[in-house]
């Protein structure tokens, strides 16, 4: 299960990770549990699962299965693997999204130290490093979208200014945009422009969605140079709602890791030319990350079985 901003998608998976069904639902105001339950017995179908993985955004507890869904702390927690174990009758287990699908990267095989980075209404970010998802005690370990990009920049949903994510997310983008058509600049954009749209007249030569698309892949290339640094990683994947605009993105992002490349030994060390990539745009991340997730935890709870029965017989 894979709890988006608008929709839950769902899919059903045998051993060999061939899907056998697929579906999705629009999120409304039902409680949580009760939406992913209602999308999980739609492709369910009368099946029963060996397991639920379920990877969702907010505030997660991955050890106890809880997930907080808004900022504000004073919301109560969603015991979401309780409910839907107890409903459907199998174990479930809850991760963050973003952490699902560097779970789901790394379960690939192809090396065992990368980060997911997406890019969409918010910026965060999943950190593997040596075949391990960081968590931290605080369990944001990688929560890139509220370090410091700008200093004199806009107040952040965090409270603090200037956060990447308030310079570089979709918002941003947004309001960019509908800054320099209330300045009067040239421009195709109309007013009310979101991202695609500004990404969209990038790619056909529009001066103004170009400038911005320069500017939020300067903010990321530093972003993703500052995670490299930081944690040792040699791949950098990008996902979220703006990645899916495709090359208008990721062109101005790659231009800007090439020039701190060309200006740096330390950085072409640190990052290879190829350790920037972007997820395929169809890609269902955060679904293939909740089957990895339902998969190694009903893994991890048959070797605890194991060993309690070490333990009794010995
Ligand atoms: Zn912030």
């Amino acid at each position: 299960m894979d709890v988006g901003g608008t929709k839950i998608a769902a899919l059903l998976v045998d051993g060999d990770d061939g899907v056998i069904a697929s579906g999705s639902a629009r999120t409304d105001s039902r409680p949580l549990g009760e939406q992913v339950l209602a999308a999980a017995r739609a492709v369910l179908d009368g099946q029963v699962p060996a397991g639920v993985g379920i990877a969702t955004p907010g505030q997660v507890d991955a050890a106890a299965g809880t997930v907080r869904m808004a900022v504000n702390v004073s919301v109560p927690e969603v015991p979401l693997a309780s409910i839907v174990a107890g409903e459907l009758g199998v174990p479930a287990f809850v991760e963050h999204d973003t952490r699902a699908a560097a779970a789901w990267l790394l379960s690939k095989g192809d090396g065992d130290s990368l980060t997911y980075l997406s890019v969409g209404t918010g910026i965060s970010a999943a950190v593997a490093v040596n075949g391990r998802i960081l968590r931290g005690v605080s369990g944001l370990a990688g929560e890139i979208g509220h370090v410091v990009a700008d200093p004199h920049g806009p107040r952040c949903v965090c409270g603090l200014a200037g956060c990447l994510e308030a310079v570089a997310a979709g918002p941003a983008v947004a309001r960019q945009a509908a800054a320099a058509i209330d300045r009067g600049e040239r421009t195709s954009l109309q007013p009310g422009a979101g991202p695609a749209e500004v990404y969209r007249a990038a790619a056909e030569g529009d001066r103004v969605a170009t400038r911005i698309a320069a500017e939020v892949g300067t903010y990321l290339a530093r972003a993703v140079r500052g995670i490299v640094l930081a944690y040792g990683v040699d791949r950098v994947v990008v996902g979220g709602g703006l990645s899916r605009a495709g090359q208008p993105f990721l062109s101005p992002l790659l231009q800007a890791i090439e020039q701190e490349r060309s200006e740096s030994a330390l950085v072409r060390h640190a990052l290879r030319q190829d350790g920037l990539q972007l997820l395929p745009p169809n890609t269902e991340a955060g679904a293939w990350g909740a089957v990895v997730i339902a998969r190694t935890g009903l893994l991890a709870a048959s070797a605890d079985a194991g060993r309690r029965r070490e333990v009794d017989d010995g």
